[in-house]
C-alpha cells in the first residue's frame, strides 16, 4: 500500500505513522526525519537545509522531490510505503505523481489528520518542552503553521481531486485515532 500521510505540524503524524508502518509492514519515510538526520551530520544536504528548517519553511522542492525520487525506489518499498510530511506543496504533489506513474506504482491513498489550529501550537509548545526539537520554538512553530496554511493545506482539495483523500478526525486519545486512520485505510 502506498499511502501519502498529510496533517498540519503537530497533528500527531509522526506518532501515528509509526504504528501504522508497524502494522502494515511498510516503511516510513519522513522527509522532516530524513532533513534533521542530514543536518545533526553535517552532511551537504544538512547544511543546505538548515537556514528553511531553522526559520520554520520549506526546504526547496528540488532538494526533497530528489530524496524522495531516491528513497521510494529502495528495497524496502516494493510492498509500498508511507510518506509523512511529503509533498508540501502543489509542485511536490505533481512531482509526486509523475514519479509514481512512470514506475507504474501509483499512490493508494492520501490520509488527512486534521486537527483545529488552537490545539496545533498547544501540542508544539508542549512538544518543545518534552522534546527539545530545534524548530519547535514559539516563533519558529507559528512560521511552521503559517508555511503549511499558505502552501501545505491546499493538497487537501488536490487529492480530493484525484479521488484518493480520506479525512481523519485527528482530536481525541491516541488510541481513538489510531482505529480512526486504520479504519479508513480498511486495515
Ligand atoms: P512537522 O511535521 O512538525 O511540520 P517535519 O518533521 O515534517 O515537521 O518537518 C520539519 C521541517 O523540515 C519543516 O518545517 C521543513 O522546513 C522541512 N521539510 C520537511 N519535509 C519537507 C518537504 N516535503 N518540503 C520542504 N521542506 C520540508
Amino acid at each position: 500500500m502506498r499511502i501519502v500521510f498529510m496533517g498540519p505540524p503537530g497533528a500527531g503524524k509522526g506518532t501515528q505513522a509509526k504504528i501504522i508502518c508497524s502494522d502494515v509492514g511498510i516503511p516510513q519515510i519522513s522527509t522532516g526525519e530524513i532533513l534533521r538526520h542530514a543536518m545533526e551530520s553535517g552532511s551537504d544536504l544538512g547544511k543546505e537545509a538548515k537556514s528553511y528548517v531553522e526559520s520554520g519553511g520549506l526546504v526547496p522542492d528540488a532538494v526533497v522531490i530528489g530524496i524522495v525520487k531516491e528513497r521510494i525506489q529502495e528495497p524496502d518499498c516494493v510492498k509500498g510505503y508511507l510518506l509523512d510530511g511529503f509533498p508540501r506543496t502543489l509542485d511536490q504533489a505533481d512531482a509526486l505523481k509523475r514519479m509514481t506513474e512512470e514506475l507504474g506504482k501509483p499512490l493508494d491513498v492520501a490520509l488527512n489528520l486534521a486537527v483545529p489550529q488552537d490545539e496545533l501550537v498547544k501540542r508544539l509548545l508542549d512538544r518543545a518542552q518534552k522534546e527539545g526539537r530545534p524548530d519547535d520554538t514559539e516563533p519558529v512553530i507559528k512560521s511552521r503553521l503559517k508555511t503549511y496554511e499558505e502552501q501545505t493545506l491546499p493538497l487537501v482539495d488536490y487529492y480530493k481531486k484525484e479521488g484518493i483523500l480520506k479525512e481523519v478526525d485527528g482530536l481525541g486519545s491516541m488510541e481513538d485515532i489510531t482505529a480512526r486512520i486504520k479504519s479508513a485505510l480498511g486495515i
